[in-house]
């Protein structure tokens, strides 16, 4: 007897992520109509079995060897530029400095512009791109611009962003160089998703924002397959995730879920961790207070321009993964992120973004809560590369 046939690569269909609702993956779509996000959801069951562990090992070294659970169906329309696959760099120096048992860094730096942005617009784009979107725009703090500037030019696609007038000069020197067309705002993230969102309705363009698209959140997800393939086949015991938005930690928290689905991990989850910055701390606020949803910071301020993100659509999803897998979350200052970059680039040879350093920061405090144990396997994601924020002081002003 012959297995039946694989299903086709794509998702199967996208699902809002409040109400369960279903809806068609084959037309291009933003929110739900409840104003969620949505999620797409693959033939799991057909591919238990075929898309293993052991079929995925010799692939390409990139987020397209998990190609069955990404959303793209042609590959004439991957837009790629060798993303994903990044180091898991373990880290005994650092281990020591913070007295856990085994401390490894997901050095997302490594990425083709030095953010780990690049996963989510490589799929945004090119799924944007299938489904023949000819012009793109996003708004952004910073390193989701410079990853939307460079995959739109790979794709040969007009890319629009819309960036704070702080934002860090090596990624408005990275926007330009690479065509876009580039407005600066005197304002935060969300003032800058207005701007996009009219000329959206007016011009036709495609919004790319955080969540409002399903696809960002495909790309970030493969964060946690990676993880499952470089430790061997296992997840480690805690995950600290710098957040701003959240689409990284949602994905991967998605992820774990289609790996027990595919039969790869049992119920197991690592316990994940949210860090955000005192001067701009939501998730952190909303997670103390038992709520399960974020209301909005007032005046974010900090020069992690990935944590300047004062309300995110995707809160609800951030909060329940935390609680669902006995995480928490912990807010730290500009001046320790500053420090902590420095021992962890000297512990470890990896210049980290400020968002890096918050991880390790957050550590001390994560043990002292009794949150984070001696004995752990942590994972810290460094998700860009410090070169992308020279000139940049903690307080969130240029130096
Ligand atoms: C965007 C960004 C973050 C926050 O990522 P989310 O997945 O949106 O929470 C963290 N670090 C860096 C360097 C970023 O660019």
């Amino acid at each position: 007897m012959s297995p039946p046939p694989s299903p086709p690569p794509g998702a199967a269909f996208l699902e809002c992520t409040g109400t369960g609702a279903t809806f068609p993956s084959e037309r291009l779509a933003g929110l739900s109509p409840a104003g969620k996000p949505l999620f797409a959801r693959y033939d799991l069951d057909s591919l238990r079995g075929r898309f293993t562990p052991a079929a995925v090992a010799c692939r390409v070294p990139s987020l397209w060897r998990y190609e069955e659970v990404l959303p793209v169906r042609d590959r004439a329309f991957r837009v790629t530029l060798g993303e994903g696959f990044t180091p898991l760099v373990d880290s005994p120096r650092l281990a020591r400095e913070l007295g856990v048992g085994r401390l490894r860094i997901k050095d997302e730096g490594q990425n083709p512009t030095g953010s780990f942005k690049d996963r989510g617009l490589c799929m945004a784009v090119s799924r944007a791109f299938e489904l023949g979107v000819r012009e793109l725009a996003i708004p952004s703090a910073g390193n989701a611009a410079g990853s939307t500037a460079a995959y739109g030019a790979a794709a040969g696609l007009p890319v629009h962003v819309v960036v704070p007038d702080d934002t860090p000069l090596p990624i408005l020197a990275e926007i330009r160089a690479l065509g876009a067309d580039l407005q600066l705002l005197r304002g935060l993230i969300g003032d800058c998703g207005r701007v996009v969102r009219e000329r959206c309705d007016r011009d036709g363009w495609w919004d790319l924002s955080t969540l409002k698209e399903p696809y960002r959140v495909e790309g970030k997800k493969t964060m946690g397959y990676e993880l499952f393939e470089q430790l061997g086949g296992r997840l480690p015991d805690a995950i600290v995730y710098p957040t701003g938005g959240g689409t990284g930690l949602i994905g991967m928290w998605k992820a774990f879920a289609e790996m027990e689905a595919l039969g790869w991990i049992g119920s197991e989850r690592p316990r994940m961790f949210s860090v955000q910055s005192d001067g701009c701390a939501p998730m952190v606020r909303a997670w103390e207070a038992g709520l399960e949803a974020a209301p909005v910071w007032e005046d974010a301020e900090t020069y992690a321009a990935g944590l300047r993100v004062p309300g995110a659509v995707g809160d609800f999803l951030i909060l329940r993964a935390i609680r669902e897998s006995g995480g928490g979350a912990v807010a730290v200052s500009d001046r320790e992120m500053e420090r902590w970059v420095g021992r962890m680039g000297a512990a470890t040879g990896i210049f980290a973004a400020p968002e890096g350093g918050a991880t390790a920061a957050a550590v001390p405090r994560l043990m002292e809560m009794g949150l984070i144990h001696g004995g752990d396997e942590v994972v810290l994601f460094n998700t860009g590369s410090g070169l992308k924020y020279v000139g940049m002081a903690p307080g969130g002003s240029r130096a």
